[in-house]
């Protein structure tokens, strides 16, 4: 048996932020990751747009960025297309979440990979934690295994609502960055969208890196009649077509993103961070930057409440500190998420206000009104 503070299970970004956090508070912290880490390790189906600021507040090396993007192309299907401008990365997550699990163990985690949680339960005030091949004891879990987290599901959470899942497919394409450059620019990742011949709720994408094109698609799980053929209906489109003309195949992954919480964030010493938590940009899906923060954030309020001695509060500290960097702000996006794809005119207005507005100024200022 081994015993530590608290046991993070899952190495994704919101895992490793809070192992580096509590290690760095002073407490002995594990995390338990199921697959291999690095750049031969576990495939992640992800965009991995992140925003530049993150990509200097970490200190990502820009030799490790797959691609730097100066520009967001929003293309309605009937023609119509929208051009939003900042500066970001693409990058492969098997690189970048190695690059964070990399510093929670320089600050003092130690890091189990290959090494699935397959049981957890409480046991004389202390959680049991149970993997393929050992036990460890902590007083505070970090759920932070994902979408389909074990961890909530074995402590019987309530699950996702179905409204609240995005199912998306994702193929990874090989082709030469000359083509790449020729048909999407050498600085852009494009969005598609179109209630009626595309996608109900949701959007496809064209993310590319280096020399592969990230091809996604993603729908409201409820609203899915057969997701194969609707991503092959975004593959026809003639940009698209073009675009992937002289791709090869390497990687099909279909996977879900959540975009509304799950009914609660914390119970008797286990916090949801991450997906696990639904803690996701409803309107764009953008999870990284807030799976690390909820991690920052659960370990924060650990200590605050230790701090005061006020251990029945760290549910509320938790929801309270996650509500005023950003939570509210997700929250409000559910429900705007609903009035953009309410018809193709919403659908429009908002991706005309979003070429000039961050889309949480179009939430907050209610410009969707
Ligand atoms: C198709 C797609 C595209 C996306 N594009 C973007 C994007 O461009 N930008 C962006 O910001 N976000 C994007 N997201 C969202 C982003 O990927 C997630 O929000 C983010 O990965 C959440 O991080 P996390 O740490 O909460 O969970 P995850 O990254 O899912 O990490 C969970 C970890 O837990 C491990 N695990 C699971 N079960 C166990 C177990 N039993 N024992 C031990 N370990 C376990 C997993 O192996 C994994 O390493 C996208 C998501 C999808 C699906």
């Amino acid at each position: 048996m081994k015993n530590f503070d608290i046991v993070i299970i899952g190495a994704g970004p919101g895992g490793s932020f809070a192992a580096k956090a509590a290690a760095e508070n002073g407490y002995s912290a594990c995390i338990l990751e199921k697959e291999e880490l690095g750049d031969k390790g576990r495939y992640k189906a992800c965009g991995g747009a992140l925003a530049w600021e993150l990509v200097e507040e970490i200190g990502f090396p820009e030799e490790k960025i797959s691609r730097v993007i100066e520009s967001l192309e929003l293309h309605h299907v009937d023609g119509e297309t929208f051009s939003k401008k900042g500066k970001g990365g693409v990058v492969w997550r098997s690189t970048f979440d190695k690059y964070l699990t990399d510093m929670a163990v320089d600050a003092g985690a130690l890091l189990k990979e290959k090494e699935p949680m397959i049981n957890v339960e409480k046991q004389d005030g202390l959680y049991e934690i149970s993997t393929d091949r050992d036990k460890y004891t902590a007083k505070y879990v970090i759920a932070a295994d994902g979408v389909n987290s074990l961890t909530l599901k074995l402590l019987k959470w309530p699950p996702f609502a179905k409204d609240n899942l995005v199912l998306t497919i994702t193929e990874e394409r090989k082709t030469a960055t000359s083509n790449i450059d020729t048909h999407l620019g050498s600085d852009a990742v494009h969005l598609f969208f179109g209630i009626k011949n595309l996608i109900t709720v949701g959007y496809a994408w064209l993310f590319p890196k280096a020399d592969t094109i990230t091809v996604g698609w993603g729908n409201q799980i409820n609203l899915v009649s057969n997701s194969r053929e609707e991503f092959k209906k975004f593959t026809a489109l003639s940009f698209v077509k073009q675009a992937l003309k002289n791709s090869t195949l390497e990687i099909f992954k279909p996977h879900l993103i959540p975009v509304g919480l799950r009914s609660k964030l914390y119970e008797d010493n286990v916090f949801a961070v991450g997906d696990a938590g639904g803690i996701v940009d409803p309107i764009s899906g953008k999870g990284i930057p807030y799976a690390m923060m909820s991690g920052q954030i659960a370990i924060e309020s650990i200590k605050t409440c230790e701090n005061r001695d006020k251990l029945d509060k760290l549910g509320i500290t938790y929801g309270r500190s996650l509500d005023r960097r950003f939570l509210k702000v997700l929250v409000a996006k559910r429900f705007t998420r609903d009035k953009i794809y309410q018809d193709e005119e919403s659908l429009k207005k908002f991706l005309r206000l979003w070429e000039s507005h961050r889309s949480s100024e179009i939430v907050m200022k209610k410009l969707m009104d």
